[in-house]
């Protein structure tokens, strides 16, 4: 009898914990990255899906965060934090309380190790605390137990799984019993990105790549509608794109010796460690004026950049005038020099990032100006009813976007 009574209170405080699900008939909420892709992109004629949501919703242009990297700025939109407080500095980074690992993207085991995001809380994480369901079609961080919580569905990333199969399961994701369907949905496509960076801005290629995946938008707001489902979409990118042209380099070996310090980035940013004992070498080479490139300690690069105080920053970080790109010779030798490119500073217009949204929740037919990428949070956290950690964002983008 004591035992069943133990039990029955055990029982009864898990349940006083535990979040209640939330079996919602509200919308949807999808939030759809297009790596790369510019707002302008828009007006190449190869969007007529995006261009038709765009019309009937909302239309803007996102400002990035510094670095304009992919995986620092993926983060920030999902927590609203910006890159030196969200933690994930740069797309390669290093943490001396992690020592031995340099994080990479291609560092499966790093990018699925929570020490690496934890500094933050991305949107899925609070949702799920509330006991809202979350699904994931990738997304930078999804990959980890984020302070010990993962979204309820999520895969490994996989560039070669096809759009039309991501869209497909994230709409098998919105045909789950209401009890287990997921209110917050991700998604992401890397082409546009990619033909950026081999092809170069303004190539037909981009076009193509941005044909692509409206396709694949397509097929996922056709879904939408056969389901019946009135879904609130967002459509984000984590940055935008510039030429690189090949006579626009900086080549690091006629600035200094090439072993006094070892370079974790290079191109349209560079962040460097100098080799022990050699910081006044690295320092009296670089932190002079250059024609074409600043470089900063880290302590002291400029505070509208809002960077530097993170352990994980590396000790220079060099940012190039637009279009020049900081490299080696040896690196221009060994690869196919890319045509395109992005990592300056977050107000060059090639910066900016595209933004479209929209669904019941969203006003109808109207025009934005620039937001910064940290106000995307806060919209999301609005759309699902949560209150917003504090962060560097704003209510200015949810005020202005929203129907009233
Ligand atoms: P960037 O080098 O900043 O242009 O990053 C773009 C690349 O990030 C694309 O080629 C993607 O394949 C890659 N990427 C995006 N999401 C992930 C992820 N979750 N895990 C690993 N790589 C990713
Ligand atoms: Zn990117
Ligand atoms: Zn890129």
């Amino acid at each position: 009898m004591r035992l069943i009574l133990l039990l029955a209170c055990l029982l009864l405080a898990a349940c006083a914990t535990a979040p209640k699900p939330q079996v919602s008939t509200a919308p949807p909420i999808i939030l759809i990255s297009i790596d790369g892709a510019r707002p302008d992109y828009l007006d190449r004629g190869a969007t007529p899906v995006l261009s038709a949501m765009a019309a009937e919703g909302l239309r803007g242009s996102l400002r990035p965060s510094f670095p304009v990297k992919t995986f620092p700025n993926h983060y920030t939109l999902v927590t609203g934090l910006r890159p030196d407080r969200n933690g994930i500095v740069e797309n390669n980074m290093e943490d001396p309380a992690i020592p031995g690992v340099t994080f990479k993207m291609s560092n499966r085991a790093a990018v699925g190790d929570r020490r690496w995001w934890d500094e933050a809380e991305p949107i899925w994480v609070a949702a799920e605390r509330e006991g809202v369901k979350t699904a994931t079609m990738f997304w930078p961080g999804s990959e980890a137990p984020v302070r010990g919580v993962r979204p309820s569905y999520w895969l490994p990333y996989e560039e070669a799984m096809p759009n039309e199969a991501r869209v497909d399961r994230l709409l098998a994701w919105l045909d789950l019993p209401p009890a287990e369907r997921p209110r917050l949905l991700t998604l992401y496509f890397h082409q546009v990105d990619k033909a950026g960076h081999d092809f170069g801005p303004d190539a037909p290629q981009v076009a193509g790549a941005m044909a692509e995946v409206d396709a694949a938008i397509g097929r996922l707001v056709a879904g939408l509608k056969a389901r019946g489902l009135a879904a609130n979409v967002i459509v984000v990118s984590d940055h935008g794109m510039a030429a690189t042209p090949a006579d626009r380099r900086i080549f690091l070996e006629d600035l200094m010796p090439l072993d006094a310090g070892r370079t974790l980035v290079m191109g349209a940013i560079m962040t460097l460690y100098p080799a022990p004992g050699r910081e006044a070498e690295v320092e009296r080479a670089l932190l002079k004026p250059h024609p074409h490139m600043t470089c900063w300690r880290k302590g002291e690069i400029p505070p509208r950049l809002r960077y530097g105080r993170n352990p994980r920053v590396a000790p220079i970080v060099c940012l190039p005038e637009m279009t020049w790109t900081i490299t080696t010779r040896e690196w221009v030798a060994k690869a196919k020099p890319e045509l395109g490119s992005h990592g300056w500073d977050p107000d060059a217009p090639e910066m900016a990032a595209l933004f479209v949204a929209q669904g019941p929740a969203f006003r109808r037919g109207a025009r934005l100006p620039t937001f910064d990428n940290v106000d995307v949070y806060p919209l999301l956290a609005r759309l699902l009813g949560l209150r917003p950690q504090p962060g560097d964002g704003g209510p200015r983008l949810a005020e202005s976007a929203l129907v009233r």
